[in-house]
């Protein structure tokens, strides 16, 4: 990336000798955002971020999240950013999903050339690789005003007048396509990339600025951004302060230089006959033997995970097909690898609700990282199922049962299998490691739909294998952790 920037500056050189009446867009966006002499900024904002793939049902905005405070330095000259937030969540999490805090959150996210990382909360913590992130958090470098206009004079960027603004559009380390409205003020309107996202594939990031503004010094820049992630809002920042050139001083780290992920690892747990509980990972799956085929619960994470669950399945369960997926819900973490299990020839079980969105997973472009379902193109096949369903052979019976009054999710789907006393459930209750830990507040409502639903549908369960966590769990342990108070008396 620190090729951009060479180009860039010889670009400019040649830009600041054009008379201003002649400038095009880009040359004023220049001129505006005083790009050639801006090498770092930081940005001071507050607003809201949301969580992506979090929706309360797959039709719903992305859930919002308070951030108290959002500052960003960049440095274009190095192709690094320090993104810190602060968060904050009371005792009820909005609608949705998104990995559930109290109180307020610090998050700092790095990045810098091929690197991206995480800074612990813990101080003297080491620092958390982050990989799968870089490709956003590069892209969002050179999304900025800043860094959209030096990327555009670095990349030999096409220019269409529309109207009295000119749409700017180029590539990014030649993999990840950056287009941008600039308007007759030369401010840079819109900013549109896309990012490889494992479900729907090339996905539209769409920034927003407006309400250009003096910050200070003579400073212009917009004071508002609306980014959007696959057309629903992902962050809404009002801009209080912009310094240019502080210093930047972000150094990649020797353990983020030296990692190297670890081999996706899926072990299988028997908890009855023809019963698995697949785990290994941050998320688990269930394969269930029918009389002549494998029934699998969730193909989490991405393509990889997804399909070594399919093989550790057929595994444990040698000599028959994968006929059916059932995705608990549609939350991008556990869905992650549908398009392996599409792939795959599976029917995907679902709630009715994901029907029209799976259909479209199906068939999303998937040119940055292409997958296996971007060459083999089946169409989806999907059975849905309303609030309460079953799966059967005629002998083995799975029970799916649409979870009520549970804010989490709109379309999760429990799994029972009534003779074994068996229920597979996702992020409703995850056993905390130390047993009897009291759950944060957010965390208990869930808990109490689940204990809720289990007492509603009078399930007989004896063992819950919770699709979170490291070991299973029981009825009781659900209800004394959805019961907080009275478990203490
Ligand atoms: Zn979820």
């Amino acid at each position: 990336m620190r090729s951009y920037v060479a180009l860039a500056l010889a670009g400019f050189t040649t830009l600041a000798g054009a008379a201003c009446s002649q400038q095009t867009p880009l040359q004023k966006a220049v001129a505006l955002l005083n790009a050639e002499q801006v090498k770092a900024v930081q940005v001071v904002a507050s607003g809201k971020n949301f969580s992506v793939g979090q929706n309360y049902t797959s039709t719903d905005a992305w859930p919002e999240v308070t951030v108290k405070n959002y500052t960003a330095l960049i440095s274009f000259d190095t192709n690094s950013s320090r993104v810190e937030l602060v968060r904050e969540m009371g005792a009820v999490m909005p609608k949705g999903g998104g990995a559930p805090f109290f109180g307020e959150q610090r998050q700092v996210q790095v990045v810098s050339g091929d690197y991206a990382w995480n800074v612990p909360a813990m101080p003297g913590a080491p620092a958390a690789p982050a990989p799968d992130a870089q490709p956003e958090r590069m892209l969002a470098i050179w999304t900025t005003p800043t860094g959209f206009v030096k990327a555009a004079m670095a990349n030999n960027a096409t220019s269409t007048p529309n109207g009295t603004s000119a749409d700017v559009s180029f590539m990014v380390g030649g993999k990840h396509k950056v287009e941008g409205t600039i308007n007759e003020a030369g401010q840079v309107e819109k900013v549109r990339t896309w990012i490889d996202q494992p479900i729907v594939g090339d996905m539209l990031v769409e920034t927003t600025y407006s309400d250009y503004k003096d910050v200070g010094g003579g400073v212009i820049r917009p004071t508002h951004l609306v980014q959007t992630q696959d057309g629903f809002p992902s962050l809404d920042l009002t801009i209080s302060a912009v310094t240019v050139n502080p210093a930047v001083d972000i150094t990649v780290p020797d353990n983020v230089k030296a990692f190297q992920p670890p081999p996706v690892n899926v072990t299988a747990d028997k908890l009855a006959n023809g019963v698995f509980y697949l785990k290994g990972g941050t998320h688990h799956s269930l394969a269930i033997e029918m009389a002549d085929h494998i029934v699998v619960v969730d193909t989490p994470n991405n393509q990889a995970r997804a399909e070594a669950v399919l093989a550790k399945a057929k595994e444990v369960i040698p000599n028959k097909p994968v006929r059916y997926v059932v995705t608990s819900h549609h939350h991008w973490d556990h869905l992650g690898g549908i398009r392996a299990a599409i792939a795959e020839g599976a029917t995907i079980v679902t709630h009715e609700s994901n029907k029209a969105f799976l259909e479209r997973v199906a068939m999303t472009p998937h040119t940055i990282r292409p997958d296996k379902q971007s060459e083999v193109k089946n169409a989806a096949k999907v059975q849905t199922v309303g609030d309460d369903d079953k799966l059967t052979d005629g002998k083995r019976v799975i029970e799916l049962h649409r979870l009520q009054g549970y804010d989490h999710t709109g379309d999760m789907l429990v799994v029972y299998l009534p003779a074994e006393g068996i229920l597979g459930e996702p992020d409703a209750f995850t056993p905390p490691a130390m047993p009897g830990a009291a759950l944060i507040p957010p965390a208990v409502p869930s808990a109490k739909a689940l204990a809720d639903n289990i007492k509603r549908l009078k399930l007989n369960v004896k063992t819950i294998a919770p699709f979170h966590g490291n070991r299973l769990t029981t009825v009781a342990e659900v209800e004394k952790a959805a019961n907080p108070a009275v478990a203490t008396r």
